[in-house]
């Protein structure tokens, strides 16, 4: 309650930076550039004698657990309890722990599973009933895939049909035929999410490399009713491990390579222009710039909660995309 409150104080979009420990086989120079400095400033030295601080709501510490990283990240979860709608978006370069942060290993579980248990066990502590369902969806050179149609998506198959968004006259929107899948326990809803996972990935020999050009949305919408079962609210979480932030033309792609990388681009800035419209509480937020704008827009706004977690890499090399991460991030404040 206490945290709720907190939050409602605090405006309804929070921004967290986290920062990816170094790896195995991964060594940093002496003079390191990326530097925490506290629970929410990163010290950023460009050279000798230049360096800028930047601010967050929170610096996740590489030294911070799953465990840990949750912790902060609960309140929002309990806020879809209590109606609103909540979206959880994973930002950053390829290869900076937005997959291992919204899905975890399987040692290390990360946000969504942790999410659905949380929601399961709250559920079961609070006097209303709730219902969950899960969808799971791909946003892929502009267009959206259901995850959990099964379809093998080998080349030679047809593609799934794409899905399209209608908008209702109330501001929300729908989409059409997604998918979605009534979970009665915690179970129920990890497998669905394995199984689009999975389809996720079967793209192409090279995981990592496809799901960084695709966005991927988890969907956990919830009715509530009260004892009387007259009172009933739906709402929804979104969470999304976002496509790999790294600017297309600095790589040096072609083909279509350059056009996945243009599509993720394109829609990680209509993203931040949402955002940022949403802060300085402008009359027109331009959400129909991008097919992943379109989708959440009703989790992007007024009564929801928006939590953007900002992956940096802590390498000397990844300096520049890391600045170009951080400066998305001041956007957003
Ligand atoms: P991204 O999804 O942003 O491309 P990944 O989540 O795939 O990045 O992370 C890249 C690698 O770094 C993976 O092997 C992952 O397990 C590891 N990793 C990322 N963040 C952490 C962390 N906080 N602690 C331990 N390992 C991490
Ligand atoms: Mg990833």
């Amino acid at each position: 309650q206490v945290l709720n409150e907190f939050l409602q104080l605090k405006g309804n979009i929070r921004v967290f930076c986290r920062i990816r420990p170094t790896l195995n086989g991964e060594k940093l120079s002496h003079q390191r550039s990326v530097v925490p400095v506290d629970s929410s400033g990163i010290l950023i030295n460009f050279a000798e004698n230049k360096r800028k601080l930047y601010n967050f709501d929170m610096v996740l510490q590489p030294s911070s657990t799953q465990d840990e990283v949750f912790s902060e990240i609960e309140p929002v979860i309990k806020s879809a309890l209590d109606g609103y709608n909540v979206c959880i978006l994973a930002y950053g370069q390829t290869g900076t722990g937005k997959t291992f942060t919204t899905e975890g290993t399987p040692d290390c579980p990360g946000v969504v599973p942790r999410t659905i248990e949380a929601l399961y066990k709250q559920a079961a502590d609070s006097n209303h009933t709730y219902l969950f369902s899960f969808s799971m969806l791909e946003i892929y050179l502009g267009q959206l895939k259901d995850l959990l149609i099964p379809h093998a998506r080998k080349t030679t198959d047809p593609m799934p049909p794409c899905l399209s968004i209608q908008t209702d006259p109330n501001g929300g929107i729908a989409i059409d035929n997604l998918v979605a899948i009534q979970v009665s326990n915690f179970n129920h809803a990890i497998s669905l999410y394995k199984l689009g996972s999975r389809l996720r990935s079967t793209a192409s020999t090279n995981s990592n490399k496809v799901s960084s050009r695709s966005h991927c949305m988890i969907r956990v919408s919830m009715t509530c009713s009260d004892a009387t079962k007259r009172r009933k609210l739906t709402n929804k979480i979104w969470m999304v491990d976002l496509g790999g932030s790294e600017r297309v033309l600095k790589t040096k792609a072609w083909g279509r390579r350059f056009e996945e990388g243009k599509a993720i681009n394109l829609s990680l800035s209509a993203l931040g222009d949402v955002i940022n419209a949403l802060q300085r509480k402008n009359s027109h937020i331009p959400y129909r710039n991008s097919k992943l704008t379109q989708v959440l827009k009703d989790s992007l706004g007024e009564d929801s909660k928006t939590l953007m977690l900002v992956h940096v890499s802590p390498k000397e090399e990844d300096l520049c995309e890391t600045i170009c991460s951080l400066n998305f991030a001041l956007r957003l404040r």
